[in-house]
């Protein structure tokens, strides 16, 4: 069996940098320090920050009167803001630079009086929070035939807006329907699918052509891992998208076969690694890296954070056993 190692995979610059305040607030401010929603997408990460006493709420009214409280990269609307602010809870904003980038361009185009269309996976968690920087102004799409179904009057100055973790394809049809439908909408000047997004999906279209098998690491609830498992998919290849070693069934490979390995934006190298080792003690498995594109973004932390002296630690080496 032969792995082909794609590069760019794994962490994000948006999930080092929550990853690193969650850590960071712990040592610093000791537990419990209550997280709103994941603080990212991945059941391995979630669970070790748990057993350091994190502790992960869905609500506001579950978070105690003057709690530590830590918004995730996903970001929130303001609505859950004024709710901390009224139980006076201490707050850090570990929100991706690039998820606050399209609350502030949904902010911008309200203010101007456009109608929104957000395009997005309905109930995720950065779509709330972005929906609700103008909920009577934004509208969420999902489809092409979505489009076709938006109830809007000629004369409405209209601008969309994506989730950054879609896939690039699916958006671009999309975005395709809605220019054919509203020949004059706006968009921002900068795309809204991030980097990260758009390295790991182009890794997986070049290099999956290679493999006959694609495992992607990286949780069910992951949008961006799903979206390179359907990728795979896409290209004709059989894809599993798993949390860890543990969840490979051998019925998936012949044993000499070229397996594409990745990871979504908010796996950690550890579970990674831990596949290899699995394929090579098995199957013998050799690795050849494939590097695609090179990463070097990085995100400072939280303003809460970074005037407090702090050691902060690099992300990946937090899950290395
Ligand atoms: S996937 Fe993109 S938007 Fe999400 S946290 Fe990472 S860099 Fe930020």
């Amino acid at each position: 069996m032969k792995i082909l190692l794609a590069s760019p995979r794994g962490f994000c610059a948006g999930v080092n940098m929550a990853i690193e305040s969650l850590d960071l607030a712990i040592r610093l401010f000791g537990t419990p320090v209550y997280v709103y929603h994941e603080i990212v997408h991945n059941k391995y990460v979630v669970e070790t920050f748990r057993d350091k006493g994190a502790v992960f709420v869905d609500t506001i009214a579950e978070v105690p009167h003057g709690a530590l409280l830590l918004y995730s990269a996903h970001g929130v609307s303001p609505e859950i803001r004024e709710q901390s602010r009224a139980r006076m809870i201490r707050t850090i904003d570990a929100t991706c630079p690039l998820v606050t980038k399209v609350h502030l361009e949904a902010i911008r185009y309200a203010k101007l009086g456009y109608t929104i269309v957000l395009i997005g996976h309905e109930g995720h968690d950065e779509v709330i929070g972005t929906m609700g920087e103008a909920p009577h102004a934004m509208l969420l799409v999902e489809t092409p035939s979505d489009v076709d179904g938006l109830q809007i009057p000629d004369d409405t100055p209209l601008a969309y807006l994506t989730q950054t973790t879609l896939s690039v394809d699916d958006a671009n049809r999309i975005i395709a329907r809605l220019r054919a439908r509203f020949p004059n909408i706006a968009n921002p000047p900068k795309e809204d699918i991030c980097y990260a997004t758009q390295n790991r999906q182009e890794a997986v279209r070049l290099l999956s052509q290679e493999a006959a098998v694609v495992l992607v690491l990286g949780s069910q609830n992951s949008s961006n891992s799903q979206r390179l498992a359907e990728l795979a998919r896409e290209s004709g290849k059989r894809a599993y998208l798993v949390d860890g070693a543990r969840d490979i069934d051998p019925a998936w490979f012949e044993g000499d076969e070229t397996v594409l390995v990745t990871a979504g934006a908010s796996a950690p190298e550890l579970v990674v690694e831990d596949c290899i080792e699995f394929l090579r003690k098995r199957y013998g498995a050799t690795v050849e890296a494939r590097v695609v594109r090179d990463e070097e973004v990085f995100f400072p932390l939280p303003r809460e954070l970074r005037d407090i002296d702090g050691h902060r630690n690099e992300a990946n080496e937090l899950f290395a056993g």
